[in-house]
């Protein structure tokens, strides 16, 4: 009797000991709420470089006008069709915005593959996939004999001088075609749409996904001047006073910024947090040294964080027995959706260790407890530097506004925000947090990106049309 309970002690004891040791791993994955504050401070600070003229160049944060001006007034009308290109899937979409004067938007889309090589191909050639897509799409929607206004939801920071036209600054995430880069993405589309000779269209707008979740929000919620994605890649963009934007004239009403804050850190302005996982994470992806705030924060890394603490953790013997397995040495083995399924409080450790068996990680129930603590703590970090982004951007606005409090919406989408069981929760508590006096409603979009498009290629058309008159 004595000895099984001195048995028990002891495991316990052992367990006690383990999981001190896997805390001390994770130290730097968990940021105070000084920290954090320091953090939304610096992302002002990053925010105000992009927006001034001489420092905008050079700036990590690169907060690039849209030309995106006006919101729906809802008396937008017409059969559109839009792209929606670089988010977790690709599809066409044909939009008929309002019908009989009412507000009201309905859609049909189809859903088309991103294979590798075409994404990391030769850009002519990925242009031609997408021109086949849509001919594919119109064939069987019976489209091809009208020409109708086309938007394209590009996901990738753009340089505009107007709606129509947008030079891709550089790929992130899994995209990596060749001669795209410093090309107009528009211009590329309409070459690759023209050699067919097949259909034509009228390409109006390319817009960032995050500017088409807005206006899908903003179309059913004039408050909502925020779009934000929360998914395999992560950005922000919200209605900016033209007088703040020095890289555009005039200084009337107020236009879209997309913020491309994925950026934020790349002049090494937050290294102080930046793990030495994070590096490891940074120097296997596709862009190094770029997108550093993203790469903490979105969906497409946060597996690949949890994997190499496993690999360090496991190299300490705390875990897997000290066995680095094959499994545990391949990349992207932990998607979004897994990570999703260890983190929810619905599931027994059995079947935590069961879902780490699925993906072939041979564990102890041990072992389950750690994986799940240290999903929780890269998840936890992701939702809160997102957090203090948002909040720099509420603060910025109700001060600019001279308000005492400010209520704003939200509009967001991204699969990290709607399938992790955590994230948004701690999302909005740190924004509530860090910005008290703004009142922030999340507003979930669907479909958001692709609609968007339409729906600004619309508003684009309806003044278009009212200057002809
Ligand atoms: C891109 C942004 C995009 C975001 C979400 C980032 O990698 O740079 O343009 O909005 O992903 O899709
Ligand atoms: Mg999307």
């Amino acid at each position: 009797m004595f000895a099984v309970h001195l048995m028990a002690f002891y495991f316990s004891k052992l367990k006690e000991d383990q999981i001190k040791k896997v805390d001390r791993f994770l130290y730097h994955m968990r940021l105070s709420d000084d920290t954090l504050l320091d953090i939304m401070r610096r992302f002002r600070a990053e925010m105000e470089k992009g927006l001034a003229k001489d420092t905008n160049p050079t700036a990590a944060v690169k907060m690039l006008p849209t030309f995106v001006r006006a919101i729906p007034d809802g008396s937008e009308n017409g059969e559109f069709l839009s792209l929606d290109l670089g988010g977790s899937k690709f599809r066409v979409l044909k939009v008929q915005v309002a019908e009989e004067g009412k507000r009201h938007v309905q859609m049909e889309s189809q859903f088309y593959p991103t294979p590798n090589e075409i994404i990391r191909g030769n850009g002519t050639e990925l242009f031609e996939y997408v021109a086949d897509c849509l001919a594919d799409f119109m064939k069987t929607k019976d489209l091809k004999h009208k020409k109708l206004p086309l938007g394209l939801t590009f996901s990738f920071p753009c340089r505009q001088t107007k709606l129509e036209e947008g030079t891709l600054i550089g790929w992130t995430k899994g995209f990596k075609a060749t001669d795209c880069e410093g090309e107009d993405v528009v211009d590329m589309l309409r070459e690759a749409i023209k050699r067919r000779n097949e259909f034509d269209l009228d390409i109006v707008a390319v817009v960032n996904d995050t500017v088409g979740t807005m206006m899908t929000c903003g179309y059913e919620d004039p408050n909502c001047e925020i779009g934000l994605i929360a998914g395999t890649g992560s950005n922000m963009c919200y209605m900016e006073d033209m007088r703040n934007i020095e890289m555009v004239e005039g200084g009337e009403g107020k236009m879209c910024i997309n913020t491309e804050w994925g950026g934020f850190g790349d002049n090494g302005c937050i290294d102080d947090i930046w793990t030495r996982y994070d590096t490891e994470v940074d120097e296997g992806s596709l862009n190094p040294g770029k997108q550093r705030y993203e790469k903490m924060t979105s969906g497409m890394y946060l597996g690949e964080i949890v994997r190499q603490i496993l690999i360090d953790l496991t190299k300490q013997g705390l875990l897997f027995r000290g066995q680095i397995s094959e499994r545990l040495r391949t990349r992207g083995i932990f998607e979004t959706k897994f990570l999703s399924q260890i983190e929810s409080d619905r599931l027994a450790l059995l079947q935590v260790r069961r879902i780490l068996q699925q993906l072939g990680l041979d564990s102890t129930c041990e072992d389950s407890i750690v994986v799940k603590e240290v999903c929780g703590a890269v998840s936890r970090r992701a939702a809160q530097l997102c957090g203090a982004g948002l909040a720099a951007i509420v603060e910025k606005r109700r001060e600019d506004q001279g308000l005492e409090h400010l209520r704003i919406t939200v509009g967001v989408d991204g699969t990290l925000y709607k399938l992790h069981p955590h994230f948004s929760r701690i999302l909005q508590e740190t924004v509530k947090e860090l910005a008290p006096r703004c009142d922030v409603t999340f507003m979930l979009s669907e479909d958001g990106s692709g609609k968007g498009a339409a729906l600004i290629t619309a508003v684009a058309k309806r003044l278009q049309q009212a200057q002809k008159e």
